[in-house]
């Protein structure tokens, strides 16, 4: 077993879609970002990476990078689930916190774990999203915060010799950047 804890932070830009956990949730200002700046997903990644042991989301993913200029951020979890089962891992669980003074979030919980769940190939009994607010501390309603952690186990019928073998590219090859992005369409 294995387990991997993920954070990011985004601030608040009035000219995009709202997406969080591969959803867009309706309200007026969406996040700043290279990518569709989806904080969920980004934090979700980065747990699923540092589960692995694999470089962070912003080494695999540098800011800046033309090929993944306004993403659908699924693909950056496509890629570390790819990441992590190349390993011989599975994922058992996700547990996160959405940190936001606005929107409400409650509404849509259930329809980010399902979208979360569907993008890791997990029943949503296995995937929880929870909101909080910061009762008007930070981040002072400029952005909005998330959390995860995740659980890795071995796959079954996977061999453990197959953990480690290898050398990890630091930065995501087209080839990977490709197939995640198919795996969204
Ligand atoms: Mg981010």
């Amino acid at each position: 077993m294995r387990i991997g804890i993920g954070y990011d932070i985004h601030r608040f830009n009035g000219r995009r879609p709202l997406k969080l956990g591969g959803i867009t949730v309706p309200f007026g200002r969406g996040l700043a970002g290279h990518s569709d700046a989806d904080v969920l997903l980004h934090a979700i990644a980065d747990a699923l990476l540092g589960a692995a042991g694999a470089p962070d989301l912003g080494e695999l993913f540098p800011p800046g990078d033309a090929r993944t200029r306004g993403a659908d951020s699924r693909l950056f979890v496509r890629a570390a689930l790819s990441r992590v089962r190349r390993l011989g891992l599975a994922v058992g669980n996700v547990d996160a916190t959405v940190i936001a003074d606005a929107p409400k979030l409650g509404p849509y919980k259930a329809r980010m774990r399902r979208s979360i769940g569907r993008l890791l190939g997990l029943a949503d009994s296995a995937v929880s999203v929870k909101a909080k607010t910061t009762e008007g501390f930070e981040p002072k309603g400029l952005g909005v915060a998330a959390q995860a952690i995740v659980l890795l186990e071995s796959a079954r019928g996977s061999r453990p010799e197959a953990r480690g073998k290898g050398r990890a590219h630091p930065r995501a090859t087209s080839h990977e950047l490709r197939a995640a992005r198919k795996r969204v369409r």
